[in-house]
């Protein structure tokens, strides 16, 4: 599958040497992503990109957003490429720098700019955990002039006509702390996603795993329960991600119980009263 996802976790080395963003080419998703949809999104998404307008998904982390866009880009056939977020991510590692090849500087594009320059789909991944002048970088690019300043060369290049700009957004998480400013979100076009009803993530957890409907059942029995467990104080509660990778490991022949603790129960807390607590809830239901 050509398919990359550039982690943009600082490495000093690399970012030394220019190595970091490998930005020459965009890549095509050549398998298509298994997706189901829950609302309207491939048709919002359609229309999104049809009137080239930036899209920002919301919703808690492992909702399927990120599967959502990659299977997108496989309909639409574009290139994707996709940026996770964090502090430390800045507009030079999106729009590009000047390297020291040989004995030469010379200019490499940054994933924003091959994007813009190859009519891809960019996506953002957490978008409010980056640093402030991304916001300001990627302005004119979700507005009708749809172009990109690159500062460093005095630059402004028209976006593709098949550029589209695509962030996601955990609303929920370190609340308000890093919340998107209202004059930002107001630039794109929005959409929630949820966990899917029990129907749709029953058969989400058969096809990502293969496991037997009656163990998928119990296990999205075991996921809703958890969710509706508000007293508990979770930062984060059961995702589908979550519920996909306890299904592969009953999957592959780990024990059930086991499995549920490994997958769902220890990575949603530390405290050892509420991981006890929660062991004892989902033993009872698998
Ligand atoms: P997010 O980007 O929202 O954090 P992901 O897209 O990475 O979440 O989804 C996590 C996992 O959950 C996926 O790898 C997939 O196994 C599963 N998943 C969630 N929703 C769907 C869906 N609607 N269709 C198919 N798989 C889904």
């Amino acid at each position: 599958m050509l398919f990359i996802k550039i982690n943009l976790r600082p490495n000093r080395s690399l970012q030394r040497f220019g190595l970091l963003i490998p930005s020459k080419t965009a890549f095509m998703i050549a398998i298509a992503p298994y997706y189901l949809e829950t609302q309207k999104e491939s048709e919002v998404f359609q229309h999104a990109f049809k009137n080239k307008l930036p899209l920002l998904i919301k919703g808690p982390t492992g909702t399927g957003k990120s599967r959502f866009v990659a299977y997108m880009a496989h309909e639409l056939d574009k290139a994707l490429i996709t940026i996770s977020c964090h502090e430390e991510t800045s507009s030079t590692d999106l729009i590009g720098r000047f390297i020291i090849k040989g004995a030469e500087t010379v200019w490499q594009d940054g994933p924003l700019t091959t994007a813009v320059k190859e009519g891809a789909l960019l996506y953002l991944d957490e978008v409010a955990e980056a640093r402030p002048d991304i916001i300001v970088a990627i302005h004119s690019l979700t507005d009708h002039r749809r172009e990109l300043f690159i500062d460093k060369l005095g630059l402004t290049i028209k976006a593709h006509e098949d550029f589209m700009l695509v962030a996601s957004f955990n609303p929920g998480y370190q609340k308000g702390f890093k919340e998107l400013k209202p004059s930002t979100r107001q630039r794109f076009l929005a959409i929630s996603f949820e966990y899917p009803d029990a129907k749709k993530e029953i058969e989400i957890l058969m096809n990502e795993s293969g496991i037997n409907k009656d163990d998928a059942k119990k296990l999205v029995a075991i996921g809703q329960k958890i969710r509706n467990l508000t007293e508990l104080g979770l930062a984060e509660t059961v995702s589908t991600r979550l519920l996909v990778d306890a299904a592969k490991l009953i999957e592959s022949g780990l024990p059930k119980r086991l499995s549920v603790n490994v997958a769902v129960v220890q990575p949603l807390s530390d405290d050892a009263d509420t991981i006890q607590a929660l062991n004892d809830l989902a033993g009872l239901m698998i």
